[in-house]
């Protein structure tokens, strides 16, 4: 399930592929067929996200919106096809063969499953499939959308305080606040479970007996683990991984692990560290502090993973 890290790396992704170059934009799958042709041929300027929303947009005020929901995906790669040097007048250098020529090339790669959106530009390609949303807007909606959403850690421009405003306003339990994207954007299930046990705090708790200092050490640890999300390509909440990822990315002269993977080694992202969590999927197991059994309770539609021990405070 894509959290806020993933929506953030994919918007890195699409910017080392796409930004700055014309982009042809097609369909495959014919769904998507008159937002396509709104956007094909523009140069896209850059993507960026917040939260779980994907914003990228496109020369003329264009802007596309996709949001990956439960079992999106966006493939990002290269490819080899070339242009045939028949494609194009004589010294015209591949950057500049119009997109309509790069459609008709496109369509030589092979096009798997139901390919909502397709970009591509004379080296790369993007395929998305099934997503919740995949609109083209104006720039208004884009406000509109970024207004609902509360503050996205993985942003700099985010404000925490306008968080804990609606967490000390509401009954609800902090559990349950904290998958709310309009109190806080791009924490899913996984850091959700993760960061409450970090901080042992109980998941029931109502948002208005959270300490504001609480909230705060939730906040400063969101805003240290989810780069490394971004970085690696997975979810790394356990101090020993952490500890070593913080290492690696210093390591790293350009900050991204991420780039540096596909740079580099062309390793798979997300195959670095061993899949492990303090309770994430854990129910019944006995927990990793205390020994108690982890359990498990359906809220805000997802499981929620706790330890009814370590967890008291609020
Ligand atoms: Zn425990």
């Amino acid at each position: 399930m894509p959290e806020g890290h993933t929506t953030h790396a994919l918007a890195g992704r699409l910017n080392r592929a796409f930004a700055g170059s014309p982009v042809a934009v097609s369909s495959p799958q014919g769904r998507f067929d008159d937002g396509a042709a709104l956007l094909d041929g523009l140069t896209l300027t850059e993507a960026s996200a917040w939260g779980k929303h994907l914003f990228v947009e496109f020369e003329g005020e264009r802007w596309l919106n996709v949001h990956l929901g439960l079992i999106g995906r966006f493939s990002v790669r290269r490819h080899h096809l070339g242009l045939q040097p028949d494609a194009r007048p004589a010294g015209m250098p591949e950057s500049q063969v119009p997109p309509r020529t790069q459609v008709l090339l496109g369509s030589q790669i092979p096009v798997e499953g139901q390919v909502r959106l397709r970009l591509l530009n004379d080296a790369w390609v993007g395929d998305l499939r099934g997503p919740t949303v995949c609109a083209v807007l104006t720039p208004d909606k884009v406000d509109q959308i970024r207004a609902r959403l509360g503050p996205d850690p993985l942003r700099p421009d985010a404000d925490p305080g306008l968080a804990l405003h609606r967490i000390s306003g509401s009954a609800r339990p902090i559990g349950e606040l904290l998958m709310d994207q309009g109190v806080l954007a791009g924490v899913g299930n996984v850091y959700r479970c993760e960061v409450l046990f970090r901080h042992r705090v109980d998941p029931f708790r109502p948002g208005r007996e959270i300490r504001p200092v609480t909230w705060q050490a939730i906040w400063d640890d969101l805003v240290t683990l989810m780069p490394l999300g971004v970085a690696f390509g997975q979810i790394l909440t356990m101090d020993d991984q952490v500890a070593d990822a913080m290492q690696a990315l210093a390591e790293v002269t350009d900050g991204s692990a991420a780039a540096h993977t596909e740079a580099g080694t062309g390793a798979r992202l997300g195959d670095r560290f061993e899949r492990r969590f303090y309770l994430y999927k854990r129910t019944g197991e006995p927990c990793r502090v205390c020994g108690a059994r982890v359990r498990t309770r359906l809220v805000a539609g997802r499981n929620l993973f706790w330890c009814g021990r370590c967890q008291r405070r609020r």
